[in-house]
């Protein structure tokens, strides 16, 4: 979502006639923020100090510079105290605003707008822009479930979806410029709701099958979704809607129910199981992927086997996991029991081997298949492309005669820990 808020800012800057300059070049830096962890948060004031003394020794601006997305969100006041080269603080729902910002600060003010206003960032994107073959949709934002260890729903707000109507727009917008690939997102993607454009009420699947429709478009994935929205429709558009990729990027954080509930997450180990269970009955061959918290306060040896026992069960194909990080103003940072940083790292070490391994086997999985790769940027050699295969791996193929953007039928050859390698076979369907 950072990397789709950081592209609609330059297109905003761009619509004003700003153009994209090298960073020792630029008169303006937009550092775009996360805040889901401390380590993310604290790199933040680090990269400010880096690019703030460039600026004492420039004497003064420019680069003017601007913090944007959560760390702004949750810290505006306390970036302009520990950080007086910051002119611009914008957090996420208000960085339409920032052209105006800028022109405050060339007025020799500092500006912040820290406003949850909800969806009217949206209204003010340009209505045409050139797009690479994948591109990101914005469905829906915020978060109304607040799980115990979580920044998001203080940071982004509450759950909110974008209109029927704008997303389809926006999304036939992409493939008129160029893109072959569109993944929904969303801090809850399966939560969207909205109506349609004859009034009716609508969810994720059927907003899928609205774009699955348009010409020109040959993949959809979403993402992430919360197993509480993973509705019968939705699990149902896996095993029917030919565009929609078959990964599925479904966050479970831990294996045991107390933890769970502790987290105040609102499923079970099992009921997350039997989501699993429908998909892979509906869509034998989808790639299951997850994130997962290790060393939440209160987290016991024995719930910890908990969540090995959950991996070993479920085999993923990839997955995020992380050290809990207490996070200011979240009930989980003043419960009792927190875990020493040390056990954590064993854990995590654990769990990530286990995740690996995993990972590993279904990439070789898929060695000897033929599938169409979506192929999106130049390898590392003369000659060779990158793609990705429809579970999402990292794909390297020698080609002739085939450009970026082109689809490509390849026989996979060859599988490592964190991409694959195949022969293509023959140009697929333009
Ligand atoms: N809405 C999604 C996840 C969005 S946040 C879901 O609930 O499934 C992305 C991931 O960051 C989470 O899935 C979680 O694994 C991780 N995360 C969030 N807060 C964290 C914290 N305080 N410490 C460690 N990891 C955290
Ligand atoms: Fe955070 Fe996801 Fe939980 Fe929302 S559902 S509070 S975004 S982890």
């Amino acid at each position: 979502m950072n990397v789709y808020d950081g592209e609609r800012m330059a297109d905003q800057l761009a619509s004003r006639g700003m153009a994209a300059a090298p960073k020792d070049d630029a008169d303006l830096i937009v550092l775009n923020t996360c805040h889901i962890r401390e380590k993310a948060a604290e790199k933040v004031y680090s990269e400010i100090g880096r690019v703030g003394k460039k600026r004492r020794l420039a004497g003064i601006t420019p680069p003017v510079i601007a913090v944007a997305g959560c760390v702004a969100q949750a810290e505006g006041a306390e970036i302009s105290r520990r950080a007086p080269s910051v002119d611009i603080v914008v957090g996420p729902q208000a960085y339409h605003r920032l052209p105006d910002m800028i022109a405050e600060v060339t007025a020799g003010r500092r500006a912040l707008d820290i406003d949850l206003p909800g969806l009217d960032k949206f209204d003010a994107l340009p209505k045409k822009r050139k797009s690479g073959p994948t591109a990101f949709l914005t469905v829906q934002e915020g978060c109304d479930k607040f799980c115990t260890y979580c920044v998001v729903p203080y940071t982004r707000g509450a759950e909110i979806s974008r209109t029927w109507a704008a997303l389809v727009d926006e999304a036939k917008m992409l493939v008129d410029g160029g893109a072959k690939e569109i993944t929904l997102l969303g801090q809850n993607v399966n939560a969207w709701r909205g109506a349609d454009d004859k009034g009716r009420d609508r969810g994720l699947d059927d907003l899928i099958r609205a774009i699955d429709r348009i010409e020109g478009l040959h993949r959809i994935r979403y993402m992430t979704s919360h197993p509480a929205d993973m509705t019968d429709g939705l699990i149902a558009a896996h095993g029917d809607v030919e565009k929609l990729m078959p990964y599925l990027h479904l966050p479970v954080q831990a294996g045991s129910d107390r933890i769970l509930k502790a987290m105040n997450r609102s499923h079970s180990r099992d009921s997350y199981r039997r989501i699993l269970d429908a998909v892979r009955k509906i869509r034998p061959d989808i790639a299951v992927s997850g994130d997962f918290i290790v060393g939440f306060p209160g987290e016991t040896d024995s719930d910890f086997e908990d969540t090995i026992n959950l991996v070993a069960d479920i085999r993923y194909a990839q997955a995020y996991s992380f050290k809990y990080s207490p996070r200011a103003g979240t009930p989980a940072a003043t419960m009792e029991n927190q875990i020493a940083p040390k056990v954590m790292d064993e854990r995590l070490q654990r769990l990530q081997a286990l995740l690996g391994e995993q990972q590993l086997a279904f990439n070789r999985s898929v060695i000897g298949q033929q599938c169409d790769i979506l192929l999106e940027r130049k390898g590392k050699y003369e000659g060779q492309l990158i793609g990705k295969s429809p579970w999402l791996q990292s794909t390297h193929v020698e080609v002739t005669g085939l450009k970026i953007g082109d689809m490509a039928r390849v026989h996979i050859n060859e599988a490592g820990y964190s991409s694959i390698s195949g022969e293509v076979l023959m140009k697929a369907a333009a």
